[in-house]
């Protein structure tokens, strides 16, 4: 028998083939592994060269030379970050929120990648450190530091209350990027793309499947940090959610400022090393 009627009936052995294991789409194994404890063996040597304080409700840039590391840290309150990762030298190429999902799971921690959009699909920049790593997985299913959420924004927010809010992490981007290169806002929006939500718990509900959020666990002195793959243009907006306890898109969450700090290796500590080359697919495409 086909399924060509009676598709809304579930078949005979419909618990069976729930049953079925599920197979991982991409085995960590597959990936090439980055060399963590020599980045934090550089790191140990490196020394601070510039510091970005980000305001609640705004955001700002910064840049990372390849090679260098990056921290972001929370300082003041509870508060979590959009964080937006160009190559600084072509911002056709910036970070690919879906594909690292796919590659590393819902939610980032040491060892772990941000990757870059085709056709390049390269690290940009991998976490040397967490400490939030703790965390885990509750038993709600959330976790910290997400793939999975978009960033928050003012269209989503006309959609369903008719509201013209400002402050989204969206325009808050969307501002910085323009300010930074000095283009106009109209150029600068179809840059930002989705982000890595540092700090954010999220999860999907298991019975209906849908987004949620959480108070993050971060507290002040909690940092994630970052060796520069190749060079960035980063960009971090100070989500008006706040922790994310209640609500975004407002200004009625308490929110704090982010300290982005970056750091350059020690002279000769790059020697041999060069950033990951561009994806080798031919893009011949079957042509
Ligand atoms: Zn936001």
């Amino acid at each position: 028998m086909t399924v060509s009627e009676n598709t809304l009936q579930p078949p005979e052995d419909a618990e069976a083939r729930r049953a079925v294991a599920p197979v991982i789409c991409y085995p960590n194994e597959a990936l090439p592994r980055p060399d963590v404890p020599w980045m934090k063996s550089l790191r140990a040597r490196a020394s601070k060269t510039g510091e970005v304080l980000v305001p609640p409700r705004d955001a700002r840039c910064f840049e990372v030379p390849a090679g260098h590391f990056f921290r972001i840290t929370s300082v003041e309150g509870p508060q979590v970050g959009d964080l937006n990762l160009w190559n600084r030298n072509d911002l056709s190429e910036r970070f690919y929120s879906g594909k690292t999902r796919a590659l590393h799971g819902t939610h980032l921690t040491t060892g772990e990648r941000m990757w870059s959009s085709f056709p390049h699909l390269r690290p940009m920049a991998t976490i040397i450190a967490d400490t939030l790593e703790w965390y885990g997985i509750d038993s709600y299913g959330g976790s910290v530091h997400d793939v999975i959420g978009t960033r928050c924004d003012p269209y989503t927010g006309n959609l369903l209350s008719g509201t013209q809010y400002h402050h989204c992490c969206h325009s808050n981007l969307t501002r910085a990027l323009a300010d930074h290169l000095n283009i106009p806002l109209a150029e600068a929006e179809p840059a930002v793309h989705d982000v890595l939500n540092v700090f954010m718990c999220t999860g999907f509900t298991r019975d209906t499947g849908q987004y949620f959020m959480k108070a993050s666990p971060v507290r002040p002195g909690d940092f994630l940090e970052f060796f520069a793959e190749i060079d960035l243009l980063g960009n971090l907006s100070a989500c008006p959610g706040g922790d994310c306890s209640s609500e975004h898109s407002s200004d009625t969450a308490a929110c704090h400022p982010l300290l982005v700090e970056v750091f350059a290796p020690a002279s000769g500590d790059l020697k041999g090393w060069d950033s990951p080359a561009s994806n080798g697919y031919d893009r011949s495409h079957g042509r």
